[in-house]
């Protein structure tokens, strides 16, 4: 719910209102904007009626979110949250942030590699797993801390903001201290105590639609982060599972314009894993920058075919290298920049 008052309310009379919405149980943040008091009340709204609150002399009006997710929604936050990763900004009309990567960090030799590459083609931040949540218990299951360190030493060197997914909470003080972007991956978006362990922090988390998620779901787990205080939530999309199975899973672009609408918070585009195939990369790459995404998460690799995992959808060099050259020609037509 969100209580609008009049433009010279008193302080005290604000407060007034404050301390009784306090006392009678709800969370409210003051959003005051451009001089004109806005209080948002967080809670169990149902409980409160609209007449009562509108019968103070000071309120000009009540407007109730009907949306479960309060925090993460534009009526809440009219504005679009900008998120600062060490200087790259994420969100806004900003420039589109490019975040390129292996999916596993292999060994040391193949990351500072890749690194050097990403840095080269004009990415501003490096992606790499350390902690795999693979399919198989028989294949790779990733390097853990050891891949955590090159993924430190890779960012040094070539002054890159590192993103890597978190599986478990108990891994959480290592990642605080080790990555730019917490990333959350599809099969946890829906792991409610490590989200509520993410809003207890101060680090941007990067949450992955889920599998099989709904818009609905996405922006109720965001809000587990929101509402635990973390503001800094960037959404993923990643594809969903379909019937379809010439893809790995279905791109679901209508949703970058969809969430900008509903939502203050930035959406960035996956579309390696979204299409699980190379080729359909940079296509679907463009596509998001024009529909609007605020970045792009690719697999990119310097032995695609020997890689560890995800080799079939990973971009070669010289080609993440070309497809951010067209990204930025695109990005420019709406007025943004890589
Ligand atoms: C990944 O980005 O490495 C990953 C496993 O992606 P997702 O969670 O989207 O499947
Ligand atoms: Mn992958």
């Amino acid at each position: 719910m969100i209580i609008t008052l009049k433009k010279d309310t008193p302080k005290i009379e604000i407060e007034k209102i404050v301390n009784q919405l306090e006392i009678d149980g709800f969370k409210v943040v003051d959003m005051t904007n451009d001089g004109i008091h806005l209080l948002g009340v967080l809670g169990d709204t149902n409980l409160l009626e609209e007449q009562n609150i509108g019968a103070n002399d000071w309120v000009s009006c009540v407007t109730r979110i009907t949306a479960p997710y309060k925090k993460a929604s534009r009526e809440f936050h009219p504005q679009d949250t900008i998120i600062d990763v060490n200087g790259i900004k994420i969100g806004g009309m900003e420039d589109v942030v490019i975040i390129g990567g292996p999916c596993s960090v292999e060994n040391r030799e193949q990351i500072m590699t890749i690194a050097e590459g990403v840095a080269k083609a004009g990415a501003k931040m490096l992606r790499g797993g350390a902690y795999k949540l693979r399919t198989s218990p028989y294949v790779f299951q990733g390097l853990e801390e050891e891949g955590l360190s090159y993924l430190v030493e890779a960012k040094k060197k070539y002054n890159l903001g590192v993103v890597s997914e978190i599986t478990t909470i108990d891994k959480l003080d290592q990642f605080i201290e080790d990555v730019d972007i917490i990333q959350v991956g599809a099969r946890n978006m829906q792991n409610v105590e490590l989200l509520k362990a993410l809003g207890k922090i101060d680090k941007p988390i990067l949450l992955k639609r889920g599998l099989a998620n709904t818009v609905e779901e996405w922006l109720m787990s965001a809000e587990y982060i929101l509402s635990g205080g973390n503001s800094k939530v960037i959404l993923c999309e990643r594809g969903i599972r379909t019937f379809e199975k010439a893809t790995r899973n279905t791109l679901d672009l209508s949703v970058i314009p969809l969430i900008k609408k509903i939502s203050h918070l930035p959406i960035i585009v996956d579309p390696s894993h979204a299409t699980g195939h190379w080729e359909l990369v940079e296509a679907m790459s463009l596509a998001a920058i024009a529909a609007g995404a605020d970045g792009l998460l690719i697999e990119v690799h310097n032995d695609p075919q020997n890689a560890l995992s995800d080799g079939q959808q990973s971009l070669k060099m010289k080609n993440f290298t070309s497809l951010i050259e067209k990204g930025r020609r695109i990005a420019r037509v709406i007025g943004r920049d890589i």
